[in-house]
């Protein structure tokens, strides 16, 4: 495997454009455009309920009902794990909700769930609901900031035996700061305690080895750096050992080991497969499936470095440039190891959405987080060095002509 990643032939990205948004929705696979016409023309349209069993654009024996399983078998190497550990469908916050009930059924008697106050904030709402519902407690603690032991020490210190879960999610999706997931994990279930993962801003730019993380269970959406396009399905991994004990909250009939057979109690299949709830959504299975297919034959060790790379270049760029401007109060809010960050790099400044704003205008996407975060996310198949020396000279052109300070930029659209 070579060590040259970039791939941006595979993806129909406009000409000229810088895109550094990757990281909130991943660019559009030519593949993906082919596999929907292909989905909704033939199996759709021709194929019609046939296509379940074997749409005629699938290999023998392949129909819509086991796309699922497709879907995760492309997956699992991303994740490091087994395609049979993997389920794919529903968002990141419905499998946060399954995983996490869950994963309270699994330490009956503790009564405590764990969340990074850097968490997103869709996991700490379902966290909520979830402690309200089963009469469970909420524990923060802080994230691993740019700290050396990638969190440990922050987690230990909340850690006792009430705690049944730890929910983290791997990458700050403000500041990118990266917590340690081996060593983390290994503290948390030194207290007794399942480990889970958010890797909705990791997988498709990190390496990941939930396998050799030895962690519990983990989420994560596809939307982002495995470009499957907006609101695609998001996936759900539980480590073999649990697949006895798991008891989703949510039985739907794709969750039965005999859908088919229509009967009134639920048995739920083997494996992570009971997770399934109701009918699989094809069309969105179907781009993620094409989706997946610019990560064939990509190493992902490979991924990684070319991502500390690209974050390194772009780091060293915006520390020359606010050296040239020392008047702008122009900072860097992610860790400055890049062993302890993301592929992104967030930049803190007031007038951070004008600064946005005004490098989108100059051909540069990156987006904005409240209250003063300008984010630049790095997705290695389709960005290089040469759009980061791009990126940085649009910046230092908007820097020199205060462009982040126009009035136009005062007015805040509805999403950022
Ligand atoms: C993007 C993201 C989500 C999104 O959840 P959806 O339900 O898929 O919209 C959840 N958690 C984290 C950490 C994210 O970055």
């Amino acid at each position: 495997m070579s060590d040259d990643v970039l791939r941006r032939e595979l993806f129909a990205l406009p000409a000229g454009l810088v895109y550094l948004d990757g990281n909130s929705l991943g660019a559009l696979p030519r593949a993906v455009e082919d596999r929907l016409r292909t989905v909704v023309a033939d199996e759709w349209g021709t194929g019609l309920i046939g296509s379940w069993n074997r749409p005629p654009s699938a290999g023998p024996g392949e129909g819509w009902i086991d796309l699922p399983a497709r879907v995760a078998r492309r997956l699992a190497p991303l994740l490091g794990a087994e395609a049979d550990e993997v389920h794919v469908g529903e968002s990141t916050s419905q499998a946060l909700f399954a995983t996490m009930v869950a994963a309270s059924r699994m330490r009956p008697g503790r009564s405590v769930v764990v969340l990074d106050r850097t968490t997103f904030p869709t996991d700490a709402y379902v966290a909520q609901s979830v402690c309200r519902m089963l009469g469970l407690t909420l524990r923060w603690c802080e994230g691993p900031g740019d700290s050396p032991d990638g969190g440990v020490a922050a987690v230990q210190a909340v850690l006792d035996d009430d705690v049944a879960l730890v929910s983290l999610t791997h990458v700050d999706f403000r500041t990118g700061a990266l917590w340690a997931m081996p060593e983390v994990t290994r503290a948390i279930q030194e207290a007794g305690a399942l480990a889970q993962w958010d890797l909705c801003h990791s997988t498709g730019a990190l390496e990941v080895d939930l396998a050799g993380s030895g962690a519990d269970l983990a989420v994560g959406c596809t939307y982002k750096y495995l470009n499957a396009g907006p609101g695609s399905p998001a996936y759900t991994w539980v480590a073999r050992r649990h697949h006895e004990a798991l008891d989703p909250p949510v039985a739907g009939w794709m969750g039965h080991t005999e859908p088919f057979a229509m009967r009134l109690d639920h048995t739920p299949r083997p494996g992570v497969g009971r997770l399934a709830v109701g009918t699989p959504p094809v069309l969105a299975l179907s781009a993620l499936d094409a989706a997946l297919t610019v990560f064939e034959g990509v190493d992902m060790a490979a991924v990684r470095r070319s991502s500390v790379a690209l974050t390194e270049r772009f780091v060293a760029g915006v520390d020359d440039l606010a050296r040239r401007h020392p008047d702008e109060p122009l900072s860097l809010a992610s860790p400055r190891d890049p062993e302890r960050r993301g592929s992104q790099v967030s930049l803190r400044h007031p007038q951070a959405y004008g600064l946005v704003q005004a490098l989108v205008a100059r051909g540069v996407v990156g987006d904005f987080r409240d209250p003063d975060i300008a984010r630049f996310g790095f997705a290695p198949l389709y960005v290089s060095p040469a759009d980061v020396d791009t990126a940085l000279e649009a910046l230092a052109a908007v820097l020199a002509g205060r462009e982040h300070h126009d009035p136009a930029y005062a007015e805040r659209q509805a999403v950022t």
